[in-house]
């Protein structure tokens, strides 16, 4: 990897201000579109959208060929590899630098974020959750089964997940319907079909395939991160009463499949190189299938925010399953990933009762009355709510943000 795209002394002859989640060290990919015109490729550095598809110099200094950049997702880009990934970040690094004398071959090339619209990055086939916060486990287990034995003897063998919906994955700012459907009104009770009273958020992080491995041929966790583009912020959006009435045996269905928000921003995991960090020990020692030496957690900083009020603040390294673990897991038995594929990491909350990461936890199933700052409680989610999510990395007088990753909730 070139460190000169992630050196914190790199400046942009853009301006933006230390707090901005896009300097120059970040460069996400997405999609974006101005008015009725159709989705391309863009990054962003500060405030501006950077069109890739109208930087002069650009195929041949990386060999992308212009038609890549003028699709509505990033798939086809990604799946050129990590080497072109790396020489068209090398590239917008030296372009946007403040050392780059000739600004004016390149200024038509920015936009104002405010005057585009950001679309899903990529066309996810397959969608993958795991649960792999043992904090969340931990609690979830306590509230539902038994707080003896709150984790399920697998838990600590097996990187748990489900296979979710590809297609109710939504772009940040797209409105989420309240979902109606079987509820329990009162244990021992008949269900009944009805709006779900008990609509939560999870906070968690995803990461996309930039690879794929042939079925049967399984990737050896030494490998993953070759197969891992990058990160998008997500939420799992989650009705409780309809999942609680249908989870056993099979798992979550229609409780989860209405809807899950991603960030616009695909951030590279280049960008996050310098944010490693070691994750929580590991006994027992994983099968030697998900052993790994080195540092593979993340140190992003995770906060919610529920109608402007902060009601959480977590991070990513609290998870006990690295995503190097999670994909060797996933395709240790032959499964084949495919470009696009989304893997989200499970509800990430942290050991402290401000760090975790659903209203079912913050709450403590509806004991515990979240506070906003407009005086009004909540112990799950209301119709009008807005609930985003913000995840960054933070280096010294720089951060590598997701962008805001939110949503409202329709009646
Ligand atoms: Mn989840």
């Amino acid at each position: 990897m070139s460190t000169f795209t992630i050196d914190p002394k790199l400046r942009s002859w853009i301006p933006y201000t230390d707090d901005t989640d896009f300097p120059i060290q970040n460069l996400p990919l997405g999609i974006f579109s101005v008015g009725d015109g159709s989705g391309r490729v863009g990054s962003v550095i500060g405030d501006q959208i950077i069109d890739l598809s109208c930087l002069p110099g650009l195929t041949e200094a990386t060999g992308i060929p212009k038609s890549v950049l003028t699709k509505d997702t990033l798939n086809d880009l990604i799946a050129l590899g990590r080497p072109v990934a790396r020489s068209l970040r090398k590239y917008l690094a030296e372009v946007f630098s403040a050392q780059n004398q000739n600004r004016s071959s390149f200024v038509h090339c920015l936009l104002p974020i405010d005057q585009v619209k950001l679309h899903m990055p990529v066309h996810c086939g397959d969608y993958t959750d795991f649960y792999s916060s043992r904090e969340h486990a931990t609690n979830v287990g306590i509230m539902f089964r038994d707080p003896a034995n709150a984790l399920l003897p697998n838990w600590l063998h097996i990187p748990v997940g489900y296979h979710g919906r590809a297609s109710s994955i939504v772009v940040s700012g797209t409105p989420i319907h309240r979902p109606s459907g079987q509820i329990v009104p009162k244990e021992g009770e008949a269900p009944v079909f009805a709006k779900s009273k008990q609509l939560d958020f999870e906070l968690e992080m995803a990461f996309v395939l930039g690879k794929e491995n042939k079925l049967g041929e399984p990737i050896p966790i030494e490998q993953t991160e070759d197969y891992i583009h990058g990160l998008l912020a997500f939420n799992d959006w989650s009705a409780r009463d309809i999942q609680k009435w249908e989870y056993v045996p099979l798992g979550p269905f229609l409780g989860k499949n209405f809807g899950s928000t991603c960030s616009p921003w695909l951030v590279d995991l280049d960008a996050l190189q310098p944010f490693r960090t070691k994750g929580p020990e590991q006994d027992p020692k994983p099968l030697d299938y998900l052993q790994q030496a080195g540092t593979h957690h993340y140190d992003i900083r995770l906060e919610v925010f529920l109608n402007g009020s902060r009601i959480c603040r977590s991070n990513m390294k609290y998870l006990y399953w690295s995503m190097n673990q999670q994909l060797a897991h996933h395709t240790v038995n032959g499964c084949n990933m495919r470009v696009g594929d989304i893997c989200a990491s499970g509800t990430i909350s942290g050991p402290d009762p401000d760090s975790y990461g659903s209203m079912l936890e913050l709450a403590w199933k509806g004991t515990k009355p979240i506070r906003l700052s407009d005086g009004s409680t909540r112990v799950f989610l209301q119709d009008g709510d807005r609930l985003e999510i913000r995840a960054y990395a933070e280096g010294p007088g720089y951060r590598i943000g997701f962008g805001p990753c939110e949503g409202e909730i329709l009646g």
